[in-house]
């Protein structure tokens, strides 16, 4: 099946799967995309495809992605969204170095309106052409509505698992969920621990070591609100309106229903914090974010100002290996502060 790779919460993996399509979420590793390529491996004749280098002033993610998209060969198509301005420019990047069909989605900041609204579903509108041009078929409602009940359920399964799933595993859990649609849940031992949250962007592979590191130093995330895990989740469908108009339902419940540090006003993401910190008795939050991404660090004050937890601050430049050791160290200074 042809894959159609992309990174942003807000691309709706049911759309491309209806489309025929697999839907792939990328979940970069910065370590391995960035390996030196022989230049007969771009696909742009004439051009070099090379890695990306670690660049002042880039973010790690948004590099560690480009890296991946150009050195895909599997993937047909990706999917950029304008939610990052460093991955807006990103894009130019792709359609510059390698051959693969991209597209760039506009997802508005403001999400109060009616226009804005219906921007987004026009934009669902113009996805779904790009995707039959590389060979997906438009869907029937019906055909949208059976794929939505599929991953509506898997998310269902998802949810329902955290309660037997270690940190690590749910988050992966999630993550997976992009990568190879519907899938069901293992089951694993449950740590105990300070429970913690992670709130900050999207992860990458070796970002996932971070649950090991705080169960190891005595705490226990249970609230991933990074953007790889729960809050880049959308919620529940509602049965009714998925049948009546499947893909309002879809387009309601990802714009509407995913909150994220770029919206404005992003006053949903602290409604939708302040609950389930408060649900999960969360007693302390490490706040990840990348250098040099604006919208998260831009967060970090006011995060501190809304919240009477203590907030630990992480910012990671994309070595994970060389970064581990001083997470480690301050998770676990962290962490007894808390006990
Ligand atoms: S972490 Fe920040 S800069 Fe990087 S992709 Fe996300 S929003 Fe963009």
């Amino acid at each position: 099946m042809k894959r159609i790779i992309y990174s942003c919460p807000y691309v709706p993996a049911e759309w491309i799967a209806a489309h025929g399509l697999q839907p792939s979420r990328i979940i970069p590793d910065p370590a391995a995309s960035s390996a030196v390529r022989r230049p007969a491996d771009c696909r742009k004749t004439g051009a070099g495809a090379s890695p990306i280098g670690p660049v002042e002033g880039l973010c790690p993610y948004v590099r560690a992605f480009l890296n991946e998209a150009i050195n895909d060969k599997r993937a047909c198509g990706v999917v950029v969204t304008t939610v990052c301005d460093q991955m807006r420019r990103g894009f130019d990047v792709l359609t510059r170095q390698c051959n693969i069909a991209s597209f760039l989605m506009n997802v508005p900041r403001t999400w109060q309106t009616f226009a804005a609204q219906k921007l987004y579903l026009d934009e669902l509108g113009r996805l779904s052409l790009f995707l039959v041009r590389l060979g997906g078929n438009s869907p029937t409602p019906d055909a949208l509505a059976e794929v939505m009940l599929q991953y509506d359920a898997a998310r269902r399964s998802i949810r329902a698992s955290r309660a037997y799933l270690s940190a690590r595993q749910y988050a992966e859990a999630i993550a997976a969920l992009g990568q190879e649609g519907p899938a069901q849940g293992r089951k694993s031992e449950m740590g105990r621990g300070v429970p913690l949250a992670i709130i900050g962007g999207p992860l990458t592979r070796g970002d996932f070591d971070i649950f090991d590191i705080v169960e190891q130093s005595g705490g226990k995330i249970v609230l991933d609100a990074t953007e790889t895990g729960e809050r880049g989740m959308c919620g529940p469908f509602d049965r009714r309106r998925l049948h009546e108009d499947p893909l309002t339902e879809l387009a309601n419940a990802y714009f509407g229903g995913i909150q994220d540090a770029s919206r404005r006003p992003n006053s949903e993401l602290y409604r939708w914090l302040g609950h389930e910190l408060a649900a999960r008795a969360v007693r302390g939050i490490i706040f990840r974010r990348y250098v040099w991404c604006d919208t998260w660090h831009a967060e970090l004050q006011r995060l501190k100002e809304w919240t009477d937890l203590s907030v630990l601050d992480i910012d990671v430049a994309g070595d994970t290996d060389t970064e581990r050791r001083r997470w480690q160290n301050r998770i676990r200074a962290f962490l007894e502060t808390l006990t």
